[in-house]
């Protein structure tokens, strides 16, 4: 009888949950049946004969340089695919790459996107700027009132863009029902899923036809790479997708890759524990006589509590943000920077999903470059302030914040 091949047993049984996905998908090993995911350092293939290399050139499927596809990246997108419950995924070099892919694959000039007021900042920048440079033109929307979606759809409507929940006031929108208004007018929902993973929430399984990610956030989970990514149907990651990525090059490096597929097999673990901590925190802080409102899906405060806990499994996510009482901007303001820079634990700086905590400022960060009047109908006061909750004792956290709150004039 001969030796089995270790690949024999590469194939995984059907049904397995999210949390064995993040951990045993991946391509099979290499011939040294390696039990961790190797690092293909290489920009290029050896190929065995100028025919075969015909082939592979031609189909695009084997590994020919690294622009085209490389064992380790091929792996991170398995992994991605199976814990999103989609097809296929393509890894791009960061978050906004991704939507960068999204958008030259699908939009043509003269197409239109709807798109939550609510998203990352730098979402907006990109549709409302650069896209628009190119004769792409997009609506902006209400992240919670869907008859604005509804109005706002036009002939050339190709696209919708959504974020839930939200930076930095957690606000939350309906992936099911945005599905629906969205495949009503022949566009397709686009679901930016970096703030809950796909531990917390599976949007294809709401509808939503391509799930984005920044996993630079809490895929990485340690701060240390920037990595992103698209999931969706072969139909549109292979054939549409896969060829711009090609001749465009917004790939992931190898590394990135694989410090992220090591960060994903304990998100589920790190998702629950700073799910945990954050509620913990906001609890706390709703207590508190200097704390105007604190802002988390799990607290039973927030506006879509209801619709938050049943589209994400019951969980908030490590993201809070809470205003300070304050009678002018000014005095908000300044209350804010007092409680900021009294921690001596948290990091000062904008990220998220990190193991360790960060705090924020967003008028004055990821908000800074709007005027007060735009900052003040987005509901970003100057006495508002964004914690990413990571994995110190909560305690410590809580004692952290309290440096600073102690010691203000409320
Ligand atoms: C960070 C972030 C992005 C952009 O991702 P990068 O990896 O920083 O390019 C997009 N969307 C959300 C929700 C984010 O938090």
């Amino acid at each position: 009888m001969s030796p089995k091949n270790t690949n024999d047993r590469a194939q995984l049984p059907d049904g397995l949950r999210t949390e064995t996905l993040a951990v045993r998908s991946a391509l099979p090993p290499s011939q040294h049946g390696e039990n961790s995911e190797a690092l293909f350092l290489t920009s290029t293939f050896v190929q065995p004969d100028a025919a075969t290399s015909a082939q592979r050139f031609a189909q695009s499927e084997d590994f020919t340089y690294s622009r085209t596809s490389n064992p380790t990246v091929r792996s991170l997108e398995a992994r991605l695919a199976a814990m999103e419950g989609t097809e296929a995924a393509i890894a791009t070099s960061s978050g906004m790459s991704a939507i960068l892919l999204l958008c030259m694959g699908l939009l043509k000039a003269g197409d239109h996107v709807v798109c939550s007021r609510s998203v990352f900042g730098s979402t907006i920048n990109l549709f409302a700027k650069e896209f628009g440079k190119f004769g792409v033109e997009t609506s902006f929307v209400s992240q919670t009132d869907l008859q604005e979606w509804r109005d706002a759809i036009r002939p050339t409507t190709r696209l919708f863009f959504a974020e839930t929940p939200t930076n930095p006031l957690t606000e939350v929108c309906d992936i099911q029902a945005l599905a629906d208004i969205a495949h009503g007018a022949g566009a397709l929902l686009v679901v930016d899923n970096t703030y809950s993973s796909p531990v917390l929430q599976q949007p294809a399984k709401m509808g939503a036809d391509v799930i984005m990610h920044s996993a630079t956030k809490y895929m990485d989970g340690q701060g240390r790479v920037m990595a992103g990514a698209l999931c969706g149907p072969s139909a549109l990651i292979k054939d549409v997708f896969g060829p711009v990525m090609r001749t465009a090059g917004m790939v992931l490096a190898p590394f990135n890759a694989w410090v992220v597929l090591k960060g994903l097999e304990t998100l589920s673990l790190r998702m629950k524990a700073q799910s945990e901590q954050a509620l913990a925190v906001a609890r706390w802080l709703e207590t508190r006589p200097e704390v105007a409102r604190v802002y988390y899906p799990s607290l039973p405060s927030h506006p879509q509590h209801e619709l938050a806990m049943r589209q994400q499994s019951g969980q908030g996510g490590a993201v809070l943000s809470f205003e300070l009482k304050g009678d002018t901007p000014e005095a908000a303001r300044a209350a804010a920077f007092h409680v900021i820079d009294s921690t001596r634990v948290l990091s000062i700086a904008t990220n998220l999903g990190d193991t360790k905590s960060i705090i924020t400022h967003p008028a004055t960060t990821s908000h800074g470059r709007l005027s007060e009047a735009q900052r003040q109908a987005a509901g970003i006061g100057q006495g508002l302030i964004r914690l990413s909750v990571g994995l110190e004792h909560v305690d410590d956290i809580i004692d952290d914040l309290l440096r600073g709150l102690s010691t203000l004039n409320h």
